[in-house]
Order: C-alpha cells, then structure tokens, then sequence
C-alpha cells in the first residue's frame, strides 16, 4: 500500500488550522477506509515562521492525533520555500503527496481523483480550478492575464493551477535537483517530465483569516515565474532597439535631403522628445539587463533556501 503526506504551508494561520486539521483528517480515514492508502500516511503542517499560535497548535494536533507531522522553519522565507521545505521532508518517507494551501480554498474531495490518478500510472496530477467566481474581480482578471503572458513569454504552465498537486516520490526527487534561489515551483513542475493527468475543481471561498498573500507577493511570485524562466524579454528589447536605431537612420536620411538649409528652430520639440524617448528606452534596457543579472548575482550565491528549525514526527 501506498504512502501518502499532504504537505501544507502555513503562515499565521491560527483561524484556519483548527478546521484544516479535522477536514484533512477526515479525508486521511475516508481513504484509509476505501483502501487506497497506507495507514501510516500523514499531514505535515510546515510552519513558515508565523507571528501567531500556529505553531503551538500544529504541536497540540502532533500530540493528539497520530497523523499530523509539524515542520517548524527559523523564519518567514514566503510560501514558494516552505513548501519546498515541506515537500522535500516528505520525500523521505512517503510514495506520494499532495500539496494543499491550508485555507483549503482547494477542493479537498478531489484527493481521491488524484491518488487514483496515481495508481493508473501518473507521477504528476494537477488540480485546476474550473472556474473563479469566488475570486475577487481584481484577482480573477490578473491571474488570468498573468497565465495569457506567460504563455506568450514561452512558459509551459498549467493554466489556472496554483500550486494544488499530487506527486510521486520519484517526481519530488527530481524536483530537489532544481536548486534555483528565484523559486516559481509550478514553472518547474511541467518541465520535469513523468505522465500527468488534471483533476477539475471548484475553488472555494477562505472561511478564516484573511489571504497571507498580498499584492506585492504575487507580483513577487509574476516577476519571478517570467524572470525565472524566459529570456523572451532581453530578446524584446534586443529587437526592439534595432528598429529603433533603423528607423532613426531612414529618419535622419529624410532630414537630410529636404530640410538640409532650413531653420534651426524648426523642429527642434521633435529632437528634444525623440532624445528623451531614446533615454528612456536605453534606461529600461538597461534596468531589465539588470534584473536579470540580479537574479545570477542570488543564484551564484547559492545560499540555503531555508533552515528547518524542528521537526515533529511519530515514532515508526
Ligand atoms: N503562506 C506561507 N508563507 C507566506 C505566505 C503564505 O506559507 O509567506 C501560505 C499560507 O499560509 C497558505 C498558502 O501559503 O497556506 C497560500 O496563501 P493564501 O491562501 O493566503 O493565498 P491566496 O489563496 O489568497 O492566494
Ligand atoms: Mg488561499
């Protein structure tokens, strides 16, 4: 029989995980029930340095009940690296997990579609969200218009998949090898390879606490998933800046020829502008040049992407 960990990040989460921990386990002994995992499968609550009582609580559901496991991290390294915490901890001792947001904004149920997903033979199953009522306009339309782009940088993602999945163990190993510092773990997860299947769902609203993931976080996460993976941008501004230098010449030539012994003043708000455009152009280059180099500055650093502080794990 199959062993399997849901991994769930969670940071200042004291409202939610009360009904996380009851609502996973009912799903653990719904399956243990049907048989379709092992019994000394396991939730690992990874703590990403909350402010609040969430890890006194992850250590009060460790003691009581015989399926939860705690991963405490030393600080708040943003939910992209806990889960990577979280999962690689799993990996150890588990064939397969699941990683689940602890709001469960993501359909529980769908569990069982994926693990028999699994036994047919996938070692990746993503959960994609079928529609996004419940989500606030603003963030229905950004995340859409996030995925269009990504698609047209050349990205391979799973469109409208958050970070909802079930993994072999073989597939989390792989995943390990990437030691990237700019972590955009569904970027990754498509380029590893392995049969995958998707499981539809609808997402929910957050019944408590409010969304530990601001605008700039996700505009963190965007910037990360294009910069991470596509040099399409460089290659823009490349071609881009040949055009410009082209038709500044064909311009130049045209001046030339008819204005040769005209007035001085005569046309000089032209000049002015087009110099202030070409700044601007060059100091964006420049900027985007930049933020790429930035990212091999972190990368070449190579600094350890967090520090696990203390792990809550039952006797075998
Ligand atoms: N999270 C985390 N570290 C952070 C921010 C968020 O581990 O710095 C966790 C959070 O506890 C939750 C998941 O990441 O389990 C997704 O966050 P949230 O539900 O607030 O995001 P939203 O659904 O609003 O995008
Ligand atoms: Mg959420």
């Amino acid at each position: 029989m199959d062993r399997l960990a849901i991994v769930v990040p969670c940071f200042n989460e004291e409202e939610m995980l009360p009904i996380t921990v009851t609502q996973l386990g009912e799903v653990l002994t719904d399956l243990w029930d049907k048989g379709k995992i092992a019994k000394d499968s396991y939730v690992l609550f990874v703590d990403d340095g909350s402010k609040d009582k969430t890890w006194e609580l992850i250590e009060g559901f460790y003691t009581k009940h015989p399926y939860v496991r705690g991963l405490k991290l030393a600080g708040n390294v943003g939910h992209q690296y806990a889960l990577t915490a979280g999962m690689l901890a799993a990996m150890e001792d588990s064939d397969m997990l699941i990683s689940i947001d602890a709001d469960l904004q993501d359909d529980v149920a769908v569990m069982e579609d994926m693990i028999d997903k699994y036994h047919e033979g996938c070692d990746i199953v993503y959960g994609v969200r079928n529609d996004r009522k419940r989500d606030s306009l603003f963030k229905r339309t950004t995340a859409q218009a996030f995925y269009k782009l990504m698609a047209a940088f050349g990205v391979k993602t799973v469109y409208n998949h958050a970070d909802f999945r079930l993994m072999s163990q073989r597939a989390v190993e792989h995943f390990s090898r990437f030691e990237e510092v700019n972590l955009y773990i569904r970027g990754i997860v498509p380029t590893l390879g392995y049969q995958s299947d998707s499981v539809y769902y609808e997402r929910k609203e957050r019944v408590a606490g409010e969304s530990k993931y601001p605008l700039s976080k996700m505009l963190t996460l965007a910037w990360n998933g294009i910069t991470s993976f596509s040099v399409k941008p460089i290659n823009f501004l490349t071609t881009l800046g040949l055009v410009i230098v082209f038709f500044c010449l064909i311009a130049a030539v045209y001046a030339f020829v008819s204005y040769g012994s005209g007035n001085v003043v005569r046309g000089w708000t032209s000049l002015i502008l087009s110099i202030w455009f070409l700044g601007g152009m060059q100091l964006f280059g420049i900027g985007l040049v930049g933020q790429y180099i930035g990212k091999i500055y972190l990368e070449v650093k190579h600094r350890p992407r967090y520090q696990v502080e203390q792990y809550l794990k039952q006797d075998e």
